[in-house]
């Protein structure tokens, strides 16, 4: 048996979409909201599966230092990263992957939670993004398959 606990944090960025070829290709900018699902196959004694203070500070902790009213882009994204460099002073965060929610949920699935996560006896699962109030990706881990990316929109509406 496992058990999941999930925390939400909420977190500002700007992003655009490399090639996008769309509206997402300008620089704009979403409040964020990221779930982070974190199951463990054993409780401690007070029969938790983390002390849900404990999973907050990791998150949000990882969260305010490199996302929270950051840019992300595209670290081929050239053009982009010469003009954030000019901003003084700038935040500016590279992905290895276009800045979709898809992709900042697997990047926070893949990279983030196994460190800061490290040594807590837990694993994040599922990692949720949602970029409106009506639209989420979220990246999760199958025992079998491995990765799997999802996403839902409630109207079907563009991002
Ligand atoms: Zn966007």
């Amino acid at each position: 048996m496992s058990l999941t606990i999930m925390r939400r944090i909420k977190f500002c960025a700007g992003h655009r979409l490399f090639k996008h070829g769309g509206k997402c290709e300008h620089f704009h900018g979403h409040n964020y909201v990221a779930d982070f699902f974190v199951t463990g196959d054993t409780q401690d004694t007070v029969g938790r599966v983390m002390d849900f203070a404990d999973l907050k500070s990791k998150c949000k902790g990882w969260l305010d230092e490199n996302w929270d009213h950051s840019f992300l882009v595209l670290d081929q994204d050239d053009n982009a990263i010469e003009a954030l460099r000019m901003v003084k002073p700038s935040r500016l965060f590279l992905m290895p992957y276009n800045p979709t929610a898809e992709n900042m949920a697997r990047y926070l699935l893949e990279e983030v939670c196994p460190k800061i996560l490290e040594d807590t006896g837990a694993t994040a699962t599922r990692v949720r993004i949602w970029e409106t109030d009506e639209s989420y990706a979220e990246a999760c881990i199958d025992e079998r398959t491995g990765l799997v990316m999802s996403s839902y929109d409630a109207d079907s509406s563009d991002r």
